[in-house]
């Protein structure tokens, strides 16, 4: 009995010690709010003219379409741009591959790798009836430019453009050769990066960075913690098309057996909801970005994320239940998207489907994810079928230079903002990079609110004056100090 009571001590004991680490470090690791001011600047004046520039770009609906290649809308932007944008046609070599376009800025340095902003031309359709200003209006109202691309992404091509623009007017010279990509069709996974990146690899060129969209300069992103980060984007998950089969006998439906194609369609579906099968772990780049955030967190946050060696077991259990987000973060996420059975009410279908669409972690690629849901699919006699996989991207090192030089110019140009690695659960065209970088940062410097990052892809989409004056100075900050 003494005995016990003296484990049950050391056990007690060795808890209290362990928690009271937890605190001290959690105490230990509170930051303080950086009061510095940003290094850039801008003047109403540009901001004006910045924001028409934009509004402009948005009034031409270049929207893609699948199995539409149609280019006359591609044309007029690039033909307005050629306008707004003098000194990089003058400037730079300007290459068309199918209206995707690629300049080059040549430096005394060609022999170095190159530095490449990247955004789209394209846009989603903006047929969604709550949009309170026509989507290419290019309305801009208190500050505000409202219109379908604003923010994904020719905000993003506007001020790339701009930056190199006035780079070229001050008279800056180059370190190395400067790139500037802009594919027709990155909302339908058209391909136009891919034939931009093989251009490239034609010319023997690599890069030393890439910068596409990805990640921005989010308000209220993440819970406990007020105010801005700076997420880059350092990876991406995997894709996944999956169509799930039943087959039987069909028949009619007044003398029905067991077991018809739906009813095994629906166990499987069940068994896959409630046992969500797939590894949760919280490694490499969630583990970062957590790391990262915790010292802003309110205590309780910071007392956990601050000490994933003790908490981490706790974390991987809680967080999926708090949010799907949580899920997302730590493994294989699923969702069934479309079925099909019966044409007829009355009548057994000899097949029906499924397909689930799945986003594969880092840690269990697609053919390790796609074989557990074999494994469940056999118990009910149903066929798998591959139609389209991917697995995640690169992981960016964040003890690289690119990835710290990042950093630095988030922390300069918006010092109120926490630079943080940042885990995609979505796919950009910067993947297809990687062949020719090692380091394809995913972030639009563009500060957002919650409502306009939710607009995305949805009505309303907006972007504010001043935060497209930031981004311009951003990229100028970016190239021109750039090693
Ligand atoms: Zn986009």
């Amino acid at each position: 009995m003494q005995i016990f009571l003296y484990i049950l001590g050391a056990v007690v004991a060795a808890v209290v010690a362990l928690l009271l680490v937890a605190v001290i470090r959690a105490a230990a690791i509170k930051a303080k709010p950086n009061t510095n001011k940003s290094e850039i600047s801008y003047t109403k004046q540009e901001e004006a003219e910045y924001a028409s520039k934009l509004s402009e770009m948005i009034k031409v609906p270049t929207i893609s379409l699948r199995g539409q290649d149609d280019l006359t809308q591609f044309r007029i932007l690039q033909d307005k741009m050629k306008e707004m944008f003098p000194l990089v046609h003058e400037k730079m070599e300007r290459v068309d591959i199918d209206g995707n376009l690629l300049y080059r800025w040549k430096s005394a340095h060609p022999e170095r790798d190159g530095l490449l902003l990247m955004g789209h031309q394209d846009v989603v359709t903006a047929t969604e009836k709550e949009w309170e200003h026509d989507p290419f209006s290019g309305d801009i109202e208190n500050g505000i430019i409202h219109g379908r691309g604003a923010m994904d992404c020719k905000c993003t091509v506007m001020a790339e453009f701009q930056a190199i623009e006035e780079l070229i007017k001050e008279g800056y010279e180059p370190e190395r050769d400067i790139y500037l990509a802009s594919s027709v069709n990155e909302e339908i996974s058209g391909g136009g990066a891919i034939k931009t990146v093989e251009y490239l690899k034609s010319q023997g060129k690599r890069l030393v960075a890439v910068m596409d969209e990805g990640g921005a300069v989010l308000a209220d992103a993440f819970p406990g913690l007020k105010g801005y980060i700076s997420a880059i984007g350092i990876v991406e998950k995997g894709y996944a098309d999956i169509k799930i089969t039943a087959k039987g006998n069909g028949g009619h439906s007044s003398t029905p057996p067991k077991n018809t194609p739906v009813a095994r369609l629906a166990a499987f579906v069940n068994e896959m909801e409630t046992k969500r099968p797939f590894d949760k772990k919280l490694g490499g780049p969630v583990k970062a970005m957590f790391t990262t955030i915790a010292p802003h967190l309110s205590f309780p946050l910071r007392l956990v994320l601050g000490n994933l060696w003790l908490f981490k077991p706790v974390v991987i259990k809680v967080l999926p239940a708090l949010s799907s987000f949580g899920e997302a973060f730590l493994s294989t996420t699923f969702a069934f998207t479309m079925c099909e059975g019966s044409q007829t009410p009355n009548v057994i279908p000899d097949q029906a489907y499924v397909i689930c669409n799945i986003r594969p972690s880092i840690h269990q690629n697609s053919e390790q994810s796609v074989e557990i849901i074999k494994k469940i699919a056999a118990k009910y006699d149903l066929e798998v079928e591959v139609i389209y996989s991917r697995d995640a991207s690169g992981i960016v090192d964040i003890n690289g230079d690119e990835f710290k030089y990042m950093v630095d110019c988030a922390n300069k140009c918006y010092p109120d903002a926490i630079p943080t690695p940042y885990f995609m659960f979505g796919g950009t065209d910067c993947r297809y990079y990687e062949e020719v970088s090692d380091n394809c940062l995913r972030i639009c410097p563009i500060r957002l609110s919650q409502q306009q990052l939710k607009a995305m892809h949805a009505a309303n989409e907006n972007i504010n004056t001043s935060a497209l004056a930031e981004s311009v100075k951003f990229y100028k900050h970016y190239v021109k100090n750039h090693s």
